[in-house]
């Protein structure tokens, strides 16, 4: 079977942007069953030949605080549990955040390869500004920007690589 990548992050971070530049128009399945998982997203990708799954888990958000806290949670230990590669998506205009933190400390325990992808630097200005996500403490993050595309070759590398 195809390995699979991730994308976790709070709300609002550009997870669905970032999946939908990943997958291009090949979305393989929309789950529809009732419950947690209703709104995952899968698509499929390719880089340097090596192809791949992709889900967006975002589509478990829901609303209110809690809510919020709790989906995001699941969101992570359903990353670890179905990943080989794990994109965290962070947002550099918001920059680090205590929603952030949560999502951290889930992913700590996993196993599997985590990269942080720090996402809305969408000019080079905002470059300097991704460093701060070093502190999350999975290595190098790599500033892409969803909206124009810019960083997403750089990120495609790091995900082959940890395939
Ligand atoms: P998700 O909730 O994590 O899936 O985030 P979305 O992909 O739905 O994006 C949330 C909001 O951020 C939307 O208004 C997007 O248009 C915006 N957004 C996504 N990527 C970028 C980016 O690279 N730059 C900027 N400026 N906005 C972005
Ligand atoms: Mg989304």
């Amino acid at each position: 079977a195809r390995p699979v990548v991730a994308i976790v992050g709070r709300p609002n971070v550009g997870k669905s942007t970032v999946f939908n530049r990943m997958i291009g128009d090949r979305l393989a399945i929309v789950e529809d069953r009732p419950g947690v998982t209703r709104d995952r997203i899968y698509g499929t990708s390719e880089w340097n030949g090596k192809p791949f799954s992709v889900i967006d888990t975002g589509g478990i958000e829901l609303d209110g605080e809690d809510m919020m806290l709790k989906s995001i949670r699941m969101q992570a230990e359903l990353a670890i549990a179905e990943a080989d590669v794990i994109v965290f998506m962070c947002d550099v205009k918001s920059g680090l955040t205590q929603s952030d933190e949560e999502v951290a400390q889930i992913l700590y325990r996993s196993r599997k390869p985590v990269i942080v992808a720090v996402n809305k630097v969408d000019n080079m200005n905002r470059m300097d500004d991704i460093y701060e996500f070093y502190n999350v403490g999975f290595g190098d993050p790599i500033g892409v920007s969803g909206s124009h595309g810019s960083g997403m070759g750089d990120l495609m590398d790091a995900i082959v690589e940890n395939l």
